[in-house]
């Protein structure tokens, strides 16, 4: 592994200023005009106070109340007394040699998430998280070895957007041409944790992050991804509207019981009933299948053939994960021409079948690898060999 080549530890105050004033960052917009008039906007005023608001949180990234020249001077003094825009404290970031870049976020409690920035050719993705570690324990997932420690808030799931926006330089000037292009053009809930466990809040934060009077990202540039909580899945679609990804992993029952212990739960079968019945599936919107590639356990032709076997009937592309290592991992990646083979059954099937590319890996940035190194509540080596039943 080759060295970052950066990492500035930034330094900003280590702790949240402690306040009951109201964080405007986070709440949907009927909630946050329900709090501009407790606070005491006149009612007849309240939608337009809150269009102008929102546009100069979220469309012009501004977050002085005094800078919001097109409100009355009492008016912003009003919201002063009563809110703040506040988002999580960035502690350190780092940026790989390929340019993908990993935030240490702080929020309240001192608790730490990691969110990752990955640039490509035609677009960027940033890649942001639902929880603090997770209550799944996948086997090959180095999240997986963290005790969860709590949901996120939807405010600190929108303000990863808005610290990495923030970071890149993101938001528009005043008087300056508007700039179509979009450094952050994607989305992926692939961060730390199951978004599905942590639905309202995540739904909540999405809608702003889709609002089209603010950041005004499209619903198809969102990709959810679950490990397959099938009581939540159709959700995403009515309530979300955005893609949806599904860490499938393993084509027999026996073998994602290991890695994805919520199969014992929902089975396969169960899950792609759930798949078929997703609403609004179509060819373009159709369902990526996660399949994360390791030596010797789910790599073989077969599983490639079976796999095929199981999509038929679902518009579903297959995303095939070259394993990240970490720490104790128990598992390896499998090799090159493996994985060329099976992805190649899958295209020969129909189906698109592209191979990530692992990236930020010298900066532990690659799918899986995030967990922050604060959580001490490590398991052991084997632990983790005892849970994937190896
Ligand atoms: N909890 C959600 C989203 C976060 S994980 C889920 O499980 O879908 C995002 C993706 O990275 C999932 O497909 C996950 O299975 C995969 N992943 C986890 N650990 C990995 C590793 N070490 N190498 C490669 N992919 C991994
Ligand atoms: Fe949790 Fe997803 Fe990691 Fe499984 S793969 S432990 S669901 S974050």
């Amino acid at each position: 592994m080759t060295a970052p080549i950066t990492q500035d530890v930034l330094t900003l105050p280590r702790k949240l200023p402690e306040t009951d004033k109201t964080n405007i960052v986070g709440l949907t917009r009927d909630a946050l005009r329900e709090a501009l008039v407790a606070a005491g906007t006149p009612e007849r005023q309240a939608k337009m106070r809150l269009g102008q608001l929102w546009q100069w949180v979220y469309h012009w990234g501004v977050r002085d109340f005094a800078a919001m020249t097109n409100l009355a001077k009492d008016y912003r003094a009003l919201l002063a007394d009563h809110f703040t825009i506040d988002l999580p404290e960035v502690v350190t970031r780092q940026i790989s040699a390929d340019g993908t870049r990993k935030y240490l976020v702080r929020i309240a409690g001192g608790h730490e998430v990691e969110v990752v920035y990955i640039p490509e050719t035609d677009r960027g993705t940033l890649c942001i998280s639902s929880q603090v570690g997770c209550t799944l324990t996948c086997s090959f997932c180095h999240t997986g070895t963290q005790k969860l420690v709590r949901n996120l808030t939807a405010g600190e799931i929108v303000g990863q957007v808005m610290l990495a926006r923030d970071d890149l330089g993101e938001w528009p000037v005043q008087g300056a041409p508007k700039d179509e292009t979009r450094l952050i053009s994607n989305i992926v809930l692939m961060g730390m944790g199951e978004p599905l466990y942590n639905f309202e809040n995540v739904r909540d934060a999405m809608k702003v992050v889709m609002d089209n009077e603010g950041i005004a990202l499209g619903r198809r540039r969102i990709t959810l991804s679950t490990s397959g909580v099938v009581p939540e899945i159709a959700r995403t679609a009515t309530e979300i509207g955005c893609l949806l990804a599904v860490s499938f992993h393993a084509t027999t029952d026996e073998v994602r019981d290991q890695l994805v212990p919520i199969n014992k739960r929902w089975n396969i079968a169960t899950l792609l009933e759930a798949l078929k019945a997703y609403p609004g599936l179509s060819n373009s919107e159709r369902i990526t299948f996660e399949y994360v590639m390791l030596d010797g356990v789910n790599d073989t032709k077969e599983d490639a053939y079976r796999l095929v076997e199981l999509l038929k009937g679902i518009p579903a592309k297959v995303n095939l994960i070259p394993f990240n290592e970490w720490p104790g991992a128990p598992y390896k990646r499998s090799s090159g021409n493996r994985i060329h083979a099976f992805a190649d059954i899958i295209y020969n099937a129909g189906y698109a079948s592209p191979i990530r590319t692992p990236r930020g890996e010298d900066i532990m940035a690659a799918c899986g690898q995030l967990k922050s190194a604060t959580e001490r509540a490590r398991k052991s080596k084997a632990q983790i060999a005892a849970e994937a039943g190896l």
